[in-house]
């Protein structure tokens, strides 16, 4: 499979190269040349196998040519022997027709690490193999970072540097950033919010020297494989639920649209789901986009969904490059435009996107509302971002087709909010109850390009 870049300027790369490049040089986004399907008969034939098994099938389309068949069944046992569930993505019922898809029983407690200890694995072989090395370097406005940390530590190809915003993620997120005690792994935090971080990512990769000196790779949700590994769970909840023989919807609470737009390649690779719920938290961006409002950025509001609060959202302009009809210089012009501000969708691309995607946007106050409630009501303890999800989710059900919310993060990982909401405080499963015992090693930076990369490249020359 190649990949091409949503702003066709950058060569076309195989999937390796896309995966360890991340962002292309021409400021795009890879995708596959092609979206493979999947026949009706083969999405039934994956009912009743492993995660491990529906993982092979999902992903092999996509990465054939760059990983052999048995070191790519290797590669995907090894990502998820360390999650504490055999079901991996395991689905409840919340009510009739409502159910959640628990994402957060890896290392760190979010869906982060379905993608990244995938990744993780990826690198270390296509590394090896090349007799190469990288430096990573990624923003996070929490569950990126220490699922990145974890994924890469201790392994001999690799530098991991992750940016944080400063006293913006909450203190589990912090604390699994800042206690691995490899030295191949660095804690940085930004005196900035996550648009801060992400930005000065941005700006890594387009100043090319930085970029060849260190060798830089991304492992942020613009990274394809990151993409790809999430499609995965998507199957396995709708096979389980009665795909292909009956549709489903999914509601997925949505910062930088990787894990949605993981979804809208499940669809069209032919599984049948119905609707593709955007939720958002009062950082309403995607919502007001696909009401209609134009894609404008405003400012981040702190909330208590912190993994949310984001305004520019990087994947979507994958989701404006089908819209678009796969014209790169349609995005290339909204990409310039939103550098100004933002930019208005047309009316075609409204309604390609609008026959896939429904939005809403739920209120700091109703996010509390409903972990109460959903506690109350099916005896689940959610996080905040679930919450906004199930809040979404209750309000875009439709009779007959069951809606799956995605629960991606574990309550304890923000216990604050779950605690103001319920009165209970969530706790940190057993294999990491010494989490707040801990030494932590961080290094905090100025919001500043030049600052940033000369600590890098320090650190690297050690
Ligand atoms: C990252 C994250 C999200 C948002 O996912 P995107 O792929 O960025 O849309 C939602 N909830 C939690 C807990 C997260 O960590």
């Amino acid at each position: 499979m190649k990949y091409i870049s949503t702003r066709g300027q950058a060569p076309e790369l195989t999937f390796e190269e896309a995966m360890l490049t991340g962002l292309a040089r021409d400021g795009g986004l890879y995708l596959p040349a092609e979206i493979p399907v999947m026949p009706q008969d083969q999405i039934a034939g994956l009912a009743g196998l492993t995660y491990e098994e529906i993982a092979f099938k999902v992903m092999w389309p996509f990465v054939e040519g760059s990983f052999a068949e048995d070191e790519f069944r290797e590669i995907i046992e090894h990502a998820y022997a360390g999650f504490d569930h055999a079901a991996r993505a395991p689905l409840k019922q919340l009510n009739e027709n409502h159910f959640l898809l628990e994402l957060f029983h890896g290392p760190t407690l979010a869906f982060k690490d379905f993608a990244m200890q995938l990744i993780g694995q990826l690198f270390q072989v296509a590394l090896k193999r090349r007799g190469d090395r990288v430096t990573i370097v990624g923003a996070t406005s929490g569950d990126t970072g220490s699922a990145a940390i974890e994924a890469f530590r201790g392994l001999d190809a690799v530098d991991v540097f992750i940016l944080f915003p400063d006293g913006r993620v909450s203190e589990v997120q912090r604390r699994q950033m800042t206690t691995p005690a490899d030295s191949n792994v660095h804690a940085l935090a930004v005196a900035g919010d996550f648009d801060d971080c992400q930005s000065a990512l941005k700006d890594m990769f387009n100043d090319f020297d930085f970029r060849d000196s260190v060798k830089l790779a991304g492992v942020n949700s613009i990274n394809f494989a990151r993409v790809l590994a999430q499609i995965v769970y998507y199957f396995s909840a709708a096979v389980s639920l009665g795909a292909p023989h009956r549709k489903v919807s999914f509601t997925v609470p949505t910062g930088n649209f990787g894990d949605i737009f993981a979804g809208y390649l499940a669809k069209r690779m032919g599984l049948p789901i119905d609707r593709l719920v955007v939720a958002t938290n009062q950082n309403d961006i995607l919502h007001r986009c696909l009401t209609g409002e134009g894609y404008f950025k405003g400012d981040t509001i702190p909330s208590i969904s912190p993994s949310m609060d984001i305004q520019v959202s990087s994947n979507f302009e994958r989701a404006l490059f089908y819209a678009y009809g796969e014209d790169a210089g349609a995005v290339s012009q909204l990409m310039e435009e939103l550098k100004n501000g933002g930019f208005k969708v047309s009316q075609g691309a409204m309604e390609s996107l609008r026959e896939n995607f429904d939005s809403g946007r739920v209120s700091e106050d109703e996010t509390l509302q409903t972990i109460q409630s959903t506690l109350a009501h099916s005896a689940e303890l959610v996080c905040p971002h679930t919450a906004v999800g199930i809040k979404v989710a209750e309000d875009h059900r439709a009779e007959n087709v069951p809606m799956i919310t995605l629960a991606t993060a574990h309550p304890a990982k923000f216990p604050a909010a779950v605690e103001k909401a319920s009165d209970v405080h969530p706790p940190l499963p057993s294999r990491m109850s010494d989490l707040y015992e801990r030494p932590e090693r961080v290094t905090r930076i100025a919001n500043n390009l030049g600052a940033i990369e000369k600590f890098i490249k320090g650190q690297i020359a050690e």
